[in-house]
């Protein structure tokens, strides 16, 4: 079984990345910038936009980041949203998501303008994966597909199946499959005998949000696996939506947990806000 590396290939595309940054910066003496946005005190989103930050900075990319109480209102928290769509300096913007209780983020990520919406979750640049001018794709399905182009992994024509269909995963990762000539079928919670659906499928991506949830019995011999799912179990450990066991003489493909889906998705961020401060360069 081949391992789906996402380390690796952001090692690459990140180095690929600082050379366009720097190449930029001495062309333009534009520097790209993106802000984060973070509300509240979930350490995991601590830690996210940690990495974040950190990764930002090994590839040149300037950061701000914008930290907020849990108690600032709906109307505060989009003031600074539109303080930072209104400054220049600023290219992207990403709104740490969830946010805590009482604010709504759909209406918070309706404010980040669709030119600095790092994230591509902004009802306009949702719209624009319907059609053929996409502008900005959410992070993870574009590191998903990105995964699977630069393993050779075929998707014109496939079968692919999507377990999940939030806005964030699910939902925007069978359009990327459809415009790659992806047969999609997305399943979720609802979906009578997944396994009927999942076992006919030559690629599967989980994103059910569901600790080790789908095993052997869910896929065809010799079909890919995309595992998004990310868990801190009880040792400590990290897992994703798919239990390993059994997969390695089984599958033609698989993405760990950690080091598959998650660099790929801070990769495609940093690509997404270089992208955007190019963008908005040309209609400057
Ligand atoms: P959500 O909780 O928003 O969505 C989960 C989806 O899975 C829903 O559509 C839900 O269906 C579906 N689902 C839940 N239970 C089942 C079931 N028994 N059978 C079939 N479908 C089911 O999660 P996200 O999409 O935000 O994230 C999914 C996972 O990916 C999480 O583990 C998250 O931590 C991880 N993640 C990882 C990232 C990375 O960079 N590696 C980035 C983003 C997310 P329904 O709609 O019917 O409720």
């Amino acid at each position: 079984m081949e391992r789906l590396d996402g380390r690796t290939l952001s090692i690459l595309r990140r180095e690929q990345l600082r050379e366009r940054v720097q190449q930029c910066h001495s062309q333009t003496q534009i520097a790209p910038c993106l802000a984060v946005v973070l509300v509240g005190d979930d350490p995991a989103s601590h830690v996210y936009v940690r990495n974040k930050i950190k990764s930002c900075s090994e590839v040149g990319v300037k950061s701000l980041e914008k930290r907020l109480p849990a108690r600032v209102s709906q109307a505060q928290l989009i003031q600074e949203v539109q303080e930072l769509n209104a400054n220049s300096d600023i290219h992207a913007i990403l709104v740490q998501l969830p946010l805590p209780e009482g604010l709504n983020s759909e209406e918070v990520l309706s404010q980040i303008s669709p030119l600095k919406d790092a994230d591509g979750l902004v009802p306009e640049n949702l719209g624009l994966l319907l059609g053929d001018n996409k502008r900005v794709a959410p992070c993870t399905p574009a590191g998903v597909i990105e995964l699977l182009k630069a393993h050779g992994i075929p998707m014109n024509g496939a079968h692919a199946v999507v377990v999940g269909r939030s806005q964030i995963v699910g939902k925007p990762m069978a359009l990327l499959l459809l415009a790659e000539n992806a047969t999609v079928t997305v399943c979720h919670s609802q979906t009578k005998d997944l396994a009927n659906h999942t076992r006919q499928a030559d690629i599967v991506v989980v994103a059910a949000g569901r600790p080790e949830f789908l095993g052997k019995e869910h896929f065809k011999q010799g079909s890919v696996v995309v595992d998004v799912g990310i868990h801190r179990k009880a040792n400590g450990k990290l897992c994703g939506d798919v239990n390993s066991q059994g997969l390695e003489s089984w599958l033609k493909a698989l993405s760990p947990v950690p080091g598959g889906v998650g660099p790929m998705t801070i990769t495609m961020l940093l690509e997404n806000t270089l992208m955007l401060a190019e963008l908005q360069r040309g209609q400057g």
